[in-house]
C-alpha cells in the first residue's frame, strides 16, 4: 500500500501517523495520507513565510511565467490525476452524454484553465486621485503567508482556486486537502512544486485538526475557505482572534424558479445537470426547484426521463453518468433527509431507496408533494435529490427563494430573458444565472451573500481578494 507524502519547501514528507483514503465507489483503501503533527504544521507555514519576500520580489512577469508552467505540468499528467479524481472523489471520468457534462477530465482541465487565467490578468496601478498638488496611486501588495482549506467536492479544482490568484499576487501558500480526497490533492501539489522555488507552495494533510492548527498558526495572513457554514464560523472565530481576513465560500441552497412561460422540454436537461452535476455535490447546485402550477407535471415527467435514463456506477467505467456520494458522512445525511420527507408524506417520484453494496451508492430522487419549512427543502442534502415545490404565483417563488440565511447563487428559467431578469435582480444571492445554473467562468467574479460566505473568487476581483491596497501618494 503506497503512502503519499506532503511537499514542505520544496521536499517530500511523511508523517508517523497515516490514515486510508477511501475509494467511494467500492470501499477499497486507495493509498495512505500523512496526518502532519503540529510541529509539521508549523514548519510548512515556516517554509511559507521564508520564501515569501524572494517570491513577492520577483518581476510579476516572472510569477505569471512560472505560473503559466504550472498550466503546463497539470496539463501533462492531466489523465493521471483525473483517474486520482475519480477514483477518490468519485466523479466520472469522462464527460457525460451529448452535452460532455463535466467529469474529472473537466475537474483537471479546469484546474488548467483557472491557472492560466489569473496567471494572465495584469493588476496596475489604479489612480485614486490626480490634480495640480498631489497624485494618489493604490498598488496591490500580497498578504504574505495564505492558508487554503479545501473540501472534498471538486478537491484538486477548489483548491487551485485557492491557490493560484495567492501565488500570482506574490502571496506563498499552506494548502491542507479534505480528509476525504487528499491523495489526487497531494499529488497535484507535488507536480506543480516541481516547477516552483521550495516554499512557494506547501502542502499539510489530515483532519479537522490539523485545518484548525493551520488557521490558528499566528504566522497566517490571509485564509481561504471552502466548506460548511458550520467549519466557516469557526475559522472565521478563529481569524476575528488574530484579526486576519478571510474568503468564506460556504455552500449554500440554491433555488431555481422555473417562470409560467418555460418550456420544460426545452430547460430539462439544464436543470438536470445544474442539480446532480457531480451527484448534487456542488457548492452553487440547484437545491430546491420552484414549478409553476401549469407546468409542474411537465417538468417532473421531463426530470423523471433524464433520471432514469443516466447510468450510474464506477466513474472509472466509460458511459456512466452518475457516481457514488463521496463520503459516507454525507451519504447518511441523504439517506436522512429524504426517509424525513417519506414519513412527512412527501412523494418519491423516482430513487428514494438505498441500492447497498459496497460503494456509496444513492440513486438519482426527485421529490415532489413537499414544501417549505420541509428538512429537504430547508437543509443543504449536497447530493443527488431535489426537492420540487409547486408554487401559485411568482412573488410567492421569490420569497421561498429569500427565506432561508443563504444565498450563493439561483437561477430563473424562462422563454422571456427580461421577465426573467427582473425575477433575478429579486432574488438574494451571489449569482443568479438565466436558464442555466452553476455555470461559473474564470472571469466573472463567485462568491455568496448572507451565510453563503464573502468575498469572491475568480476574474479581477477574485485576483484583488488575494491582495491588500497600499497607496502612493506624490505631493506634486
Ligand atoms: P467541512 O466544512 O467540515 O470541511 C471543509 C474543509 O475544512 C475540510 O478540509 C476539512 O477537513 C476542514 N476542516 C474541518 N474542520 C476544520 C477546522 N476546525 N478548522 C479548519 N479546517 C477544518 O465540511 P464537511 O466535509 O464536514 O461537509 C459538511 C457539509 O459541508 C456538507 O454536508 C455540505 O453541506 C457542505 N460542504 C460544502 C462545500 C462547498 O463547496 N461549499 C464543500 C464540502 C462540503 P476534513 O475534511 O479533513 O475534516
Amino acid at each position: 500500500m503506497k503512502t503519499f507524502e506532503n511537499t514542505v519547501n520544496g521536499r517530500l514528507v511523511g508523517s508517523a501517523r497515516t490514515f486510508a483514503s477511501k475509494n467511494p465507489a467500492t470501499g477499497e483503501t486507495l493509498g495512505l495520507v500523512p496526518h502532519s503533527t503540529s510541529e509539521q504544521v508549523a514548519e510548512a507555514v515556516a517554509a511559507a513565510r521564508a520564501a515569501q519576500p524572494g517570491w513577492a520580489a520577483r518581476p510579476d512577469a516572472e510569477r505569471k511565467a512560472l505560473l503559466m508552467k504550472v498550466a503546463e505540468a497539470i496539463k501533462a499528467n492531466n489523465e493521471y490525476l483525473a483517474e486520482w479524481v475519480t477514483r477518490e472523489q468519485g466523479k466520472p471520468l469522462g464527460g457525460v452524454g451529448p452535452d460532455q457534462v463535466p467529469g474529472a477530465r473537466f475537474e483537471i482541465w479546469g484546474c488548467e484553465v483557472w491557472t492560466q487565467v489569473p496567471a494572465s490578468l495584469e493588476l496596475p496601478v489604479e489612480v485614486a486621485f490626480e490634480d495640480d498638488t498631489r497624485r494618489d496611486e493604490v498598488h496591490r501588495k500580497p498578504f504574505g503567508v495564505v492558508a487554503a482549506i479545501a473540501p472534498w467536492n471538486w478537491p484538486l479544482l477548489i483548491a487551485i482556486w485557492q491557490i493560484i490568484p495567492s501565488l500570482r499576487a506574490g502571496n506563498t501558500v499552506v494548502l491542507k486537502p479534505s480528509e476525504y480526497t487528499s491523495i489526487g490533492t497531494l499529488e497535484m501539489v507535488r507536480i506543480i512544486a516541481e516547477v516552483l522555488p521550495p516554499g512557494v507552495l506547501n502542502t499539510v494533510s489530515g483532519g479537522g485538526d490539523v485545518g484548525a492548527a493551520l488557521v490558528e498558526n499566528t504566522d497566517i495572513d490571509k485564509i481561504m475557505f471552502t466548506g460548511s457554514t458550520a467549519t466557516g464560523a469557526r475559522i472565521a472565530a478563529t481569524a476575528a482572534r488574530n484579526l486576519v481576513p478571510t474568503t468564506m465560500e460556504l455552500g449554500g441552497n440554491d433555488a431555481a424558479i422555473v417562470l409560467p412561460d418555460a418550456d420544460p422540454k426545452a430547460i430539462a436537461m439544464g436543470l438536470f445537470w445544474g442539480a446532480f452535476l457531480n451527484m448534487g455535490q456542488t457548492c452553487a447546485a440547484a437545491k430546491r426547484l420552484y414549478v409553476p402550477d401549469n407546468l409542474h407535471d411537465a417538468v417532473v415527467a421531463e426530470l423523471k426521463v433524464l433520471a432514469e435514463a443516466m447510468p450510474m456506477g464506477n466513474g472509472m467505467e466509460p458511459g456512466v453518468a452518475i457516481g457514488p456520494i463521496q463520503n459516507r458522512m454525507q451519504f447518511d445525511k441523504v439517506v436522512s433527509l429524504v426517509e424525513d420527507a417519506k414519513a412527512h408524506g412527501a412523494t418519491i417520484v423516482c430513487g428514494g431507496k438505498e441500492t447497498g453494496g459496497a460503494g456509496n451508492f444513492y440513486p438519482i430522487t426527485l421529490v415532489t408533494g413537499i414544501a417549505d419549512g420541509s428538512r429537504l427543502v430547508d437543509e443543504e442534502q449536497f447530493g443527488p435529490v431535489l426537492p420540487i415545490i409547486r408554487y401559485s404565483d411568482v412573488d410567492s417563488a421569490i420569497a421561498s427563494a429569500n427565506r432561508l440565511d443563504v444565498g450563493l447563487g439561483a437561477s430563473v428559467w424562462s422563454s422571456d430573458i427580461e421577465k426573467a431578469r427582473t425575477v433575478a435582480s429579486r432574488i438574494q444571492a451571489g449569482t443568479v444565472w438565466i436558464n442555466q445554473h452553476g455555470t461559473i467562468h474564470p472571469m466573472v467574479p463567485f462568491g455568496g451573500v448572507k451565510s453563503s460566505g464573502w468575498g469572491v473568487e475568480f476574474g479581477i476581483d477574485g485576483l484583488k481578494s488575494v491582495t491588500q491596497p497600499q497607496v502612493i501618494s506624490v505631493k506634486k
